[in-house]
């Protein structure tokens, strides 16, 4: 990954941390380890907004199971799953400052190329050496090249049981599949979802909230029978759909429909490139342009070696290509490595009495990685300065409402279009100090789409003035249907051109 010349990045850091979307955590205390972010209330607000739309497109729309795990389990889990033997990654120490960084990061910043974090340990001694890389910190010659294993382990009680933080939520979801099956009448294909935190020991963390040892993903694991992977509702929906695809060995992106997927043997079956195209939809729907997104087809050397076709979903960020999310066939390898080291009965009976330990389709999505992909595909330099040009349904707060001036009846009649919003389930910011202009400026900065602005006319007309936030444009509205109107500019992101022309 490669920083980008106009500081970018560092822009959106910048107003990040000043609208307090997000900063490190602990910051008042000098000493707090590096790899740790708090998010703010601008932060939070548009994390649930992702985190919701999520929720809706994908685990109520395709009838998936919700559930919430533990974020802390038994040692046996992760023997189970083979994280504590494998779970590694390939770190180096700087023999002059000492310090650790990862030995594939060092090598791809140098040869300006993706090094697989999987490649032999041998190997990467060997390109550190043939590429003369160097510690980035104090030019320092490199040691030799560790596996380290990334894996959080924690105490409870006295430590008679071992335990550690899940590196990825997807855990849970396995371990529950035997009970989802006998309690929820589970019929495949089926989709177990979950939100939650999981954690990784990063030896240098780095890049914000793209790369932090505490982060949040929103999992998908499908659920299906090999036999059936070609028979999945709604394909006919898709068929069509163009999905942007980095092929292995290719240098340019190709965009191919889900049917052509399937019969060319791009992807192993019809329920992956159905998954793939409603992946794709529901990114770019929450702001991520379709030409700054790709799937990347992941060769065998690179993927997890249970995986039997590997996808990352990439966007291209200030920080380069960022993976958001990982797509992955894990076969039936989770269940029945569970099935084996617990001797639980981890298998599925059809309605014809056949027995199958089922395969999964995994979508393993990073909520921070996702909003951090937001922030940076929306930032726009605007005559008052940057600001997000976020979705109406991503941003924090779905409009402002401002009485024009602090006299003459307008606080307390905005005050009432504030409640009428809220009782409509809106969330809004009230802002009455300041100049208009000032306001506006606030409210664009952090992703507004829409400021209500109440004037003298507003208490004689019943109405307000919805501003857009990307056009300026401006239209009155009366109180009375400022509801359905907002409804429609937010849930069915209606063109705000459309709203003017009803007038
Ligand atoms: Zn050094």
């Amino acid at each position: 990954m490669k920083k980008e010349a106009n500081g970018r990045y560092e822009k959106i850091l910048e107003l990040a941390t000043r609208k307090s979307i997000f900063y490190p955590s602990a910051e008042v205390y000098p000493n707090s380890p590096s790899g740790f972010w708090d998010f703010g209330p601008v932060g939070q607000a548009i994390r649930r907004k992702i985190v919701g739309f999520w929720r809706h497109e994908l685990v109520y729309r395709e009838d998936m199971m919700e559930i919430h795990g533990a974020q802390i389990l038994p040692a046996s889990v992760f023997e189970g799953s083979g994280h504590l033997k494998s779970f590694a990654d390939p770190i180096v120490q700087c023999t002059k400052c000492k310090k650790y960084e990862r030995a594939d990061r060092l090598i791809s910043e140098k040869i300006n190329e993706n090094v697989p974090e999987s490649l032999a340990i041998e190997k990467l001694d060997e390109m550190i050496k043939k590429h003369k890389v160097r510690c980035p910190k104090c030019e320092g010659e490199l040691g030799k090249v560790s596996k380290f294993n990334m894996m959080v382990e924690t105490i409870i009680g006295r430590g008679e049981t071992k335990t550690f933080l899940r590196p990825e939520a997807c855990q849970s979801i396995f371990l529950n599949f035997p009970r989802m099956v006998k309690t929820m009448r589970l019929k495949l294909p089926c989709g177990i979802a979950q939100e939650g935190g999981a954690f990784r020991n990063e030896i240098s963390p780095r890049q914000s909230i793209t790369r932090a040892i505490e982060f949040s993903q929103m999992e998908a694991e499908v659920f299906f029978d090999p036999e059936k992977i070609n028979e999945i509702e709604g394909f006919d929906e898709v068929k069509n759909y163009k999905i942007r695809i980095l092929r292995l060995g290719k240098d340019k992106l190709e965009e191919i429909s889900a049917d052509k997927l399937v019969k060319e043997g791009i992807v192993p079956g019809k329920l992956i490139a159905y998954y793939l195209a409603r992946t794709q939809q529901v990114w770019n729907r929450m702001g991520i342009p379709l030409e700054k997104l790709r799937f990347r087809e992941v060769g065998k050397d690179e993927r997890a070696f249970y995986s039997l076709a590997t996808f990352d979903f990439e966007v291209e960020t200030s920080l380069g290509w960022l993976e958001l999310i990982a797509n992955n066939y894990r076969t039936d390898y989770d269940l029945k490595k569970h099935g084996e080291h617990s001797g639980a009965d981890m298998s599925y009976v059809d309605e014809d009495g056949k027995k199958i330990i089922p395969h999964i389709w995994e979508i393993s999505a990073g909520v921070d990685r996702t909003l951090f992909a937001i922030l940076d595909c929306c930032l726009k330099e605007g005559k008052e300065g940057l600001y997000f040009s976020l979705k109406p349904i991503i941003a924090p707060y779905h409009c402002a409402v401002f009485p024009l001036v602090k006299k003459d009846g307008m606080p307390e009649f905005a005050k009432k279009v504030e409640k009428i919003l809220k009782d409509g389930w809106f969330d809004m910011i009230y802002d009455e100090s300041g100049s208009i202009g000032r306001r506006y400026a606030r409210a664009d900065e952090i992703g507004v789409p829409f400021c209500l602005t109440i004037d003298g006319d507003s208490l004689k007309n019943e109405d307000v003035t919805i501003r857009e936030r990307d056009s300026g444009k401006q239209v009155r509205v009366k109180v009375s249907e400022l509801r359905h109107v907002l409804r429609d500019l937010v849930t069915h992101d209606m063109d705000f051109g459309k709203i003017s022309k009803k007038e």
